[in-house]
């Protein structure tokens, strides 16, 4: 299969697991059993997770997956979906907000932002020109953007590459080339539109697969976690060994694994996000997750 192919086929994947994700939203489900049952689907669709299934809600935008024993369900919350497919290494990248919390309109401001984002891609478009777009959509509703996320190119194993794609109007853009692959993820908030690292922290990534590593339990989770994940986030979850959370410390302290904690607003305030994947051509593009 050639790489724009994969890069299809994920994009297929993502779509089907996408309408499964959306049906397990509702106020007493368990956040466990959506993450679980979306990354298993992804796997028995011949795909694999390309970053653990995030589900951020209410004040977080990003990087929240549920523990390995959550018994977490959903209540009157804003829910947002992050969803990533691989098939070797090609990804298809893209997120939904299902709004259980009575703020419909903010949901609708980073959905429309994204598909107005969308309707701009073409060869020789700046990424400044995106950002601008964003953010007069989602100024439109009364809302602001998040201005210290943004969205990103997707490469081979590599979910965030150049360009970045800012969620605002900035001095100096990318200019796009057909051929790139790119994620537009526009987040609304009702907030102060910058987010900061919270404390809890389920989701990593292997910074240096060939570092020397002394301990015995870390090594063999480096050498487990190169071969499943390469350098793509996974989930603390998704791994079985023994002190864990010990090798996890040692591995941060010396950087050969990142940790990713929960990105939010300030209390009380709400962030949606809307995301898709999409291949950028000479008058158009075609969006992969869709
Ligand atoms: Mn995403
Ligand atoms: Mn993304």
């Amino acid at each position: 299969m050639a790489n724009i192919e994969k890069h299809r086929e994920a994009g297929r994947i993502h779509q089907q697991v996408s309408e499964t994700a959306r049906g397990m939203v509702e106020e007493g489900a368990s956040l466990l059993e959506l993450a679980e049952t979306v990354e298993d689907e992804i796997r028995a669709e011949g795909g694999a997770p390309a970053f653990p299934v995030n589900i951020s809600r209410d004040e977080e935008a990003a990087h929240a997956t549920p523990a390995r024993d959550s018994d977490e369900t959903f209540g009157e919350e804003m829910v947002n979906v992050d969803i990533g497919v691989h098939v070797d290494g090609w990804i298809a990248d893209a997120a939904f907000t299902v709004d259980l919390s009575g703020n419909g309109e903010l949901v609708e401001a980073s959905r429309e932002a994204v598909e107005a984002a969308v309707e701009r891609v073409e060869a020789g478009v700046s990424t400044a020109e995106l950002g601008t777009v964003i953010e007069e959509t989602i100024e439109g509703y009364g809302y602001t953007p998040v201005y210290n996320l943004t969205g990103h190119g997707l490469g081979e194993y590599e979910q965030h590459t150049s360009p970045s794609v800012p969620n605002r109007g900035v001095d100096q853009g990318v200019t796009l080339e057909s051929g790139d692959v790119i994620a537009i993820e526009p987040f609304a908030t009702d907030g102060t539109g910058k987010v900061k690292e919270g404390g809890d922290e389920e989701i990593y990534s292997l910074q240096d697969p060939d570092a020397r590593v002394r301990s015995r339990r870390a090594r063999q989770l480096v050498e487990s976690v190169a071969e499943e994940y390469r350098t793509l986030p996974f989930a603390k979850r998704w791994l079985d060994n023994d002190r864990l959370d010990m090798s996890l410390r040692r591995l941060k302290s010396t950087d050969v694994v990142e940790g990713y904690p929960v990105l939010k607003e300030d209390d009380g305030f709400y962030v949606s996000q809307a995301e898709h994947t999409v291949i950028v051509e000479e008058d158009g593009c075609e969006v992969t997750t869709r």
